[in-house]
């Protein structure tokens, strides 16, 4: 399982505050996911960052 951030993103945050192992705030000042497959001890808070995402941009993938 992987994660993506979808357009719309308003670069609160976050996020990457939730779960830096895969969400960053790229040079654009949007959020982006890391390209890694989602481990079990991950997988709480990347959805945990997911379900707090204010515009709901964060998709599983
Ligand atoms: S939580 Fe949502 S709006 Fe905020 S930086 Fe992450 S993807 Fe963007």
């Amino acid at each position: 399982m992987k994660y993506t951030v979808n357009e719309g993103c308003i670069g609160c945050g976050a996020c990457e505050a939730t779960c830096p192992e895969i969400f960053f705030i790229n040079d654009e000042g949007v959020a982006e996911a890391r390209d890694i497959d989602v481990t079990s001890e991950l997988a709480e808070s990347a959805e945990e960052a997911m379900d707090g995402c204010p515009v709901g941009v964060i998709e599983q993938i």
